[in-house]
């Protein structure tokens, strides 16, 4: 891993081990104020078409009730545009005051009105003054510079009428909509989306409005994280003024997996201070939006007053591109191998083989055999209560070693030292063995392991800013050249499933994002005492939220991931249904990405990332893809996962489901 900040000076945070949200201007939307030293403002989007003026002013005072202070409402048009009118007057009647903001994308007249109608304009700047073919030009600076101006000259009415009424805007760049002339000079990088945005700040500057908020969305937790930390480095580079952030992960789908991805790219930047506004996308009714984002912004309360953490004067992690932490192979752990999950199952005393079912392993009676599913556990952890039944292959235990220095049989199961025993034992597993250790004891556990060919650190730590101590103890590992694999141990005695999923990513994801990580391992140590359903529920829960973790940070596929929009006024079919109906015929599909598109807008480019994609093109109507290629336009909402089905198929990507 090559460093790529040798200066902290060019930092994209106030501190990597401290604590410290990045200080912004305020701006103010209405009575809201995103920025300086304001509490993070939660937003959310409604999904009723904007036409339906009493539909919209329900469905938003539902998003209130739930935690919402900001509504965001599509305006495709001009008419929808001026209905915000109706939409704002029927809320203020009935008492909320809560600001609105009109989500504006191609078209700049909707724009202009709204943003004499509510408090806040969110421009696409990929499709604000472009229209896109999907054409890769070759600009010379002087051609590069025509467009700039053309751009100045459709974008400044807007930037005009927002100062004269005291109307805010973000700025959205979105991944997958960036326009040609970003892709055809940067592609459709980091640096593209943050290029993209500043060319329309730039202008903003120019006419002295600094009303702004800023956002860098992609449904790549990567990327995303990525761009915001360049976007903070490029505005302070740039001496641009330090302008709030607006946090989201786009088309993060639904359920489990939609909280998972958008804790993961959220919960990464708010680790480091960074973000004044959250909107987490699901493909589920917007009031439960709101929830997710509040719960991942309340683990902040109180955070300054965590544990000191050492720090760092070079920082050997690249943080603006993905860079993945050299490490030895040792058994299938670090080198070329996808990071492990260890479910912890330790507090079920004699587990029997059936309720292996839990860790993804299944034990068929009348077949006496063992078949294990895409989130089949790798090894599991039983501590001192060892598995009372012979281990099928495929099956790994790590047994604390005390145990496990007693067992008569040791194939197929591992031990698992503290650092004293490790440091005084004379036996060890000739392959494989765990040492677990703290953040805090990290530097004298490096010269320990540091030339074994046989070990894998298990770290965990105790800090409150969990993640940042857990990454220092990385930036020791790097600079001592110490290239042990590491598996991060977390621990959430007594959560409720939805705070194991949110913080789980947020720590675990938040390094895996960074390349740090061989493995995850959710602790069932300091849990209380619980009935045997219950701790098998939550051995359940953690092993499908380490796979989950996994995979919304990139590093390992299991399953089929699911780019869903969370749909908006503009979508053209139900999209809960219909991602229920995909997912039903389709989530055996390992590694197969598929985009969920309410509507044409952003055409493929939204879903840059999917193998497949379904996409809403007129009412009954669905347009197909293949990647960014167009396979049927306009098929009938009746025959189009069949036919979604038949491009899977014709491209090799099938298999068919197999019954357990
Ligand atoms: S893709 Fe979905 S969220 Fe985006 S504009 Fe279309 S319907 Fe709305």
């Amino acid at each position: 891993m090559e460093s790529l900040i040798k200066s902290l000076d060019s930092l994209y945070c106030d501190s990597l081990t401290r604590y410290s949200r990045r200080k912004t201007i305020p701006v103010r939307v209405g009575d809201v104020l995103i920025g300086g030293d304001n509490p993070i403002v939660v937003q959310s989007m409604t999904t009723v078409d904007t036409m339906d003026t009493l539909g919209s002013v329900e469905q938003s005072i539902r998003m209130i009730e739930s935690g919402c202070e900001l509504i965001r409402i599509t305006a495709p048009s001009i008419k929808e545009a001026e209905n915000l009118r109706h939409i704002k007057a029927e809320l203020r009647k009935r008492g909320y005051q809560t600001p609105l903001v009109a989500d504006i994308h191609f078209t700049p007249n909707a724009a202009e009105l709204a943003a004499r109608i509510v408090e806040k304009v969110r421009i696409n700047p990929g499709n604000y003054a472009d229209k896109k073919k999907f054409e890769v030009i070759d600009y010379t600076d002087a051609s590069y510079a025509e467009e700039l101006e053309r751009i100045r000259e459709r974008f400044l009415p807007l930037v005009k009428i927002c100062k004269e009424n005291g109307t805010a805007m973000r700025i959205g760049t979105n991944h997958g909509s960036l326009s040609d002339r970003i892709m055809s000079r940067y592609g459709d990088t980091p640096l593209g989306m943050v290029e993209s945005a500043l060319e329309f700040l730039r202008i903003c500057e120019d006419e002295n409005f600094h009303e702004i908020v800023i956002s860098m969305k992609s449904s790549n937790t990567q990327v995303m994280v990525q761009a915001y930390r360049l976007l903070v480095q490029k505005l302070n580079e740039g001496g641009f003024k330090p302008y709030p952030l607006h946090l989201g992960v786009t088309e993060a789908g639904e359920a489990e997996d939609g909280r998972i991805k958008s804790a993961v790219g959220i919960g990464t930047l708010l680790e480091d201070g960074l973000g004044d506004t959250v909107r987490v996308s699901l493909t589920e009714d917007p009031e439960f939006e709101a929830p997710v984002a509040k719960a991942l912004i309340d683990r902040y309360t109180g955070r300054e007053s965590h544990a000191p953490i050492a720090d760092v004067s070079q920082y050997p992690i690249t943080p603006f591109e993905h860079g993945k932490r050299h490490v030895t192979e040792i058994y299938n752990f670090g080198g070329h191998n996808v990071p492990r999950v260890i479910t912890d199952i330790s507090k079920i005393e004699k587990v029997a083989d059936r309720e292996m079912k839990a860790v993804g392993h299944f034990y068929l009676p009348e077949l006496d055999k063992w078949k294990m599913n895409d989130q089949g556990c790798d090894f599991v952890y039983s501590g001192s209560n060892p598995i009372p039944f012979m281990l099928p292959n495929g099956m790994k235990e790590i047994q604390d070693f005390p145990v496990w220095s007693l067992a008569p049989d040791q194939v197929n199961k591992f031990p698992l030292f503290k650092l004293e025993e490790y440091k005084s034992s004379e036996r060890f597993h000739s392959e494989l063995n765990f040492l677990e250790i703290s953040d805090l004891e990290i530097e004298t556990a490096i010269p320990v392991v540091q030339d074994r060919k046989d070990t894998v650190l298990i770290l965990k730590t105790a800090n409150a800013h969990a993640m940042p101590a857990l990454r220092r103890s990385f930036v020791g590992l790097l600079d001592a050249k110490c290239e042990v694999p590491v598996v991060v141990k977390v621990s959430y005695p007594d959560q409720t499933a939805d705070m194991t999923m949110l913080y789980a990513a947020t720590d675990v994801g938040g390094l895996l994002i960074d390349g740090l990580g061989d493995g995850i391992l959710i602790s069932l140590e300091k849990e209380e005492e619980h009935t045997r359903a219950e701790v098998l529920e939550q051995i359940k829960l953690h092993n499908t939220v380490s796979f989950g973790v996994l995979q919304a940070a990139r590093t390992r596929m299991s399953k089929t991931e699911y780019i869903s929009c969370p749909s908006c006024g503009r979508t053209l079919f139900d999209l809960q249904e219909t991602t229920a109906m995909i997912r039903k015929r389709t989530d055996h599909l390992k590694g197969v990405k598929i985009g969920i598109m309410g509507c044409i807008v952003n055409g493929p480019g939204e879903m840059a990332d999917a193998d497949y994609g379904y996409v809403g093109s007129g009412k009954g109507k669905i347009t197909l893809y293949k990647g960014k290629e167009v396979m049927k336009k306009s098929v009938p909402s009746e025959r189009a996962v069949d036919e979604l089905i038949n491009i899977i198929k014709e491209d090799g990507m099938w298999n068919e489901p197999e019954a357990i």
